[in-house]
């Protein structure tokens, strides 16, 4: 099938074979009639001409005499191989110049159906026809004689068969060259299309397949031309697009993977206020698990208006806090615009845990200024009641004096724990670790806590097994058992039931305190290692305590690697927990002592 290029190349060299056969063909024909015209004048001029008298007055001589017709005759056909007479397409004539008849003629059709051509009617006015009539399809000239009183007219009438016969041969050498070039131009059209189109179809397969992707392809390039030029451009273009394309592709991944797993939210509303694009941890943030279905009225709407958003400028942008179930967001909205698209950007930052300290320092800062302005309070009175009263009983005096020294005890204790709770907190805290029997901790606590529990008629039962050897801070740990069975003592109505149970197994041992006291209500529970949280206030102040012996002790834990946990019981009271691993990390043992 011929391509579009071979048709095109095929039409042209057609056209122009034909072109140039036509311009050939009527150059050398029209050529051809003009020069048998002109041929033919400058023959009839050569013997008729008037410098040539020497024919003309013969004729003249001739025509004086009384043959004269067959001695004109006789003369014209002795200079018929001047005149070029053929008896074919040139014929002379002898006419009577008085009625146009004709006497003789080398004609054998005769002379007596002549035309009336100009050349002829000068001739029968006396003067001599010799003007030439290129549109005309005959010669001729027409020569007056007049000899005596007699008067002729020698017409020589050339009806171009010859100069057709001519034009008519070089028609047909002109068409079979025409058809021999066509021929040529639709091979040569196939043999240029070979070397010209096969690069350019090369050169377009090769464009298609780096259209579908493909920047693998290459062509050779075979010559220096200018489509040797233009496939090497193209190879260079292609290389540049491929590295392009993979600098792109690698920051559009890099900007993919940021946005997959960046831990803020980013969601991209269009201008029809549907959800373009999301990532996972704006999914997560606003809870929702099918975002494509709902647009930013189902978001953001009621707290600003879309079309508002969408009139700001950059680097404006609008924010607010948003609030999804228990999650607080920030949420930053600008409107972005694209080539293509544009629309709202949400950017949405999750500040829950942030509010949540934010609320905690309040609390504490509140606490802390709470707990100690009660006893700064009771000291101030207590000594301006003693600094005013001059004649105060020295008993009432002293029992003044102990107020203060307890208050200002219970301050240094508040701001003793304190500084512990901060030196966690900065990771300051010191610990003193060594091997040593956890049984030894334990029973220590129990031993110095016996009288308190007697004072209060509890029952304190010691159930627990002789507990492997530990790696620990004791005196730490020592503390948090104490506060944990002080508690106990300190929350159970007198006469109650104390209980402090163990066991260990290969890596870890545990220890529980349950009592049947008060309880804790269940309200309460998830509060009860935060700092300054006491579930009755006053009774926990009346009892020297600060709120914050669990936060103490469960760090202490905690800094051990073990857990400390208030357990769920169907019965009234309570029992904590603690877990600790027998072994501390090698690098925490570095301050230990052995036992
Ligand atoms: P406090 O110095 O007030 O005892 P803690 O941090 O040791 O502070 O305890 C916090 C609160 O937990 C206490 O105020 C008390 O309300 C509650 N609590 C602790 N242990 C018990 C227990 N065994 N029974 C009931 N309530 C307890």
């Amino acid at each position: 099938m011929l391509r579009s290029l071979h048709l095109k190349l095929m039409l042209i060299m057609l056209l122009l074979i034909t072109s140039l056969m036509t311009v050939v063909g009527t150059f050398l024909m029209t050529n051809v009639s003009s020069f048998y015209t002109n041929s033919f004048y400058a023959q009839m001029k050569e013997v008729f001409d008037e410098s040539n008298t020497d024919f003309v007055n013969s004729l003249r001589t001739e025509a004086a005499q009384s043959d004269n017709v067959s001695r004109i005759q006789a003369m014209i056909e002795a200079h018929s191989g001047l005149l070029g007479i053929d008896s074919r397409s040139r014929n002379y004539y002898i006419l009577n110049a008085e009625n146009g008849e004709c006497l003789a003629s080398s004609d054998a059709k005769g002379g007596n159906n002549l035309k009336d051509t100009p050349n002829l009617l000068a001739a029968r006015n006396g003067t001599i026809g010799q003007r030439s009539d290129i549109t005309a399809n005959y010669m001729d000239v027409a020569i007056p004689i007049s000899g005596g009183s007699h008067h002729y007219i020698i017409y020589i009438l050339d009806n171009r068969e010859n100069a057709d016969d001519l034009n008519g041969q070089l028609f047909m050498i002109i068409l079979q060259a025409l058809l021999f070039g066509l021929l040529i131009s639709v091979l040569l059209s196939f043999l240029l299309a070979k070397t010209m189109t096969l690069p350019i179809e090369r050169l377009t397969d090769s464009a298609e397949r780096i259209a579908d992707g493909d920047f693998n392809s290459r062509i050779d390039v075979e010559s220096n031309d200018e489509i040797g030029i233009l496939t090497t451009t193209f190879n260079e273009m292609s290389d540049t697009l491929q590295s392009t394309l993979n600098e792109v592709k690698n920051e559009r991944n890099k900007l993919d993977t940021l946005f997959l797993h960046m831990t803020d939210g980013v969601v991209a509303f269009s201008n029809d206020r549907s959800v373009m694009q999301y990532n996972p941890a704006a999914a997560q943030m606003l809870h929702c698990d099918d975002m494509d279905a709902l647009d930013y009225n189902a978001f953001f709407q009621s707290n600003i208006d879309f079309d508002q958003v969408l009139s700001l400028h950059s680097p404006f942008y609008e924010d607010f806090e948003y609030t999804v179930d228990d999650t607080t967001l920030e949420v930053h909205l600008t409107p972005f615009s694209s080539e293509t698209s544009g629309g709202v950007l949400a950017v949405l930052h999750d500040v829950t845990q942030q509010r949540k300290d934010q609320e905690i320092r309040r609390e504490f800062v509140a606490n802390v200024s709470h707990e100690l302005r009660t006893p700064l309070t009771n000291v101030r009175s207590y000594a301006e009641t003693l600094q005013d009263a001059d004649e105060m009983p020295t008993e009432t005096a002293h029992n003044f004096l102990d107020v203060i020294i307890s208050e200002t005890d219970r301050m240094t204790h508040i701001v003793q724990d304190l500084l512990t709770l901060s030196k966690f907190d900065y990771g300051h805290m010191e610990m003193i670790i060594s091997r040593f029997p956890f049984t030894d901790a334990v029973d220590d606590v129990c031993n110095a806590v016996e009288l308190a529990a007697k004072s209060h008629r509890h029952t304190l039962l010691r159930n627990y097994p002789v507990f492997p050897v530990i790696t620990a801070d004791r005196g730490r740990l020592t503390q948090v058992i104490m506060n944990i069975v002080s508690n106990a003592i300190k929350y159970t109505p007198d006469g109650g039931r104390i209980e402090i149970r163990g066991g260990a197994d290969n890596d870890t041992i545990w220890l529980e305190v349950s009592d049947n006291g008060i309880g804790i209500p269940a309200k309460d529970r998830p509060h009860i290692f935060e700092r300054f949280y006491r579930v009755d206030k006053a009774r926990s102040r009346e009892s020297g305590g600060t709120g914050l012996g669990l936060s103490i002790a469960s760090e202490i834990v905690a800094q051990h690697h073990g857990l400390l946990s208030l357990e769920r019981q169907d019965s009234p009271g309570t029992t904590f927990r603690i877990t600790l691993p027998i072994h501390q990390p090698i690098q925490e043992v570095k301050h230990g002592e052995d036992a």
